[in-house]
């Protein structure tokens, strides 16, 4: 399901553009040009972020955040704002904003931003059928499942990708130490079993579906 957008700007060279890309990167995409339209299109709809200009012809941006806290809006909102004097102060007040992007921006940097937070907040809206798919990024050194970062210690990283790399297939505790720990290994398997335990908590809290389980005699298996 794509994530739900609701743009609320009333300067048509920012909004044609934006709506475009946006469109194009497989958002959902609807807009309101006043703060009293953004209001009772989230009274209707439920969206995953709101992005929102400051300037707006009826209300004050900042208004229009705290309206829709108090009404219980609980997706993201990013603030679009030329006032740079304003924007350090936006996010984190009371107002409740969770990030901004100052005017004039680019297209990359805003995408970029919007899926930086749409990472860090999906789930708060509701949002079903949420994929709980491990994912394991070697290059970038990262773990996600779904949407949620699991942060993890370089052993733990290096341990579950070697797990992950031979999914559902056994992995011998000296293949484990041989590829994480390399040299220094003397035998003694104790801090493998440490680490195992460690990523295992984990896992059970941010992907309960994924399990290491222990091949008695044998080694570990990554398996959903
Ligand atoms: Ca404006």
């Amino acid at each position: 399901m794509p994530h739900r957008v609701l743009l609320v700007e009333d300067e048509p060279e920012i909004v044609s553009p934006l709506v475009r890309t946006l469109e194009r990167e497989g958002y959902a995409v609807a807009q309101a040009a006043t703060g009293r339209e953004a209001l009772s299109a989230t009274a209707r709809e439920e969206y995953d972020v709101v992005i929102l200009d400051l300037g707006l012809p009826d209300m004050d941006g900042l208004d229009v955040c705290r309206m829709l806290r108090a009404a219980d809006y609980d997706g993201a909102v990013l603030i679009l704002s030329g006032r740079a004097r304003e924007l350090d102060r936006v996010v984190g007040l009371d107002a409740g904003a969770d990030d901004y992007v100052a005017k004039p921006f680019g297209l990359a940097e805003l995408l970029a931003r919007l899926r930086a937070l749409l990472r860090r907040t999906s789930g708060r809206a509701g949002q079903s059928g949420v994929e709980r798919r491990l994912e394991v990024d070697v290059d970038a050194h990262r773990v996600h499942v779904g949407e949620c970062e699991v942060l993890l210690t370089s052993k733990e990283f290096d341990v579950l990708a070697v797990l992950a790399a031979n999914r559902d297939k056994v992995v011998s505790r000296s293949q484990l130490m041989s590829e994480v720990w390399t040299e220094g290994w003397y035998g003694s398997t104790k801090t493998l079993d440490v680490t195992i335990g460690r990523l295992r908590q984990k896992l059970d809290r941010a992907a309960p579906a994924e399990r290491v389980v222990t091949v008695r005699g044998v080694g570990f298996r990554l398996e959903s």
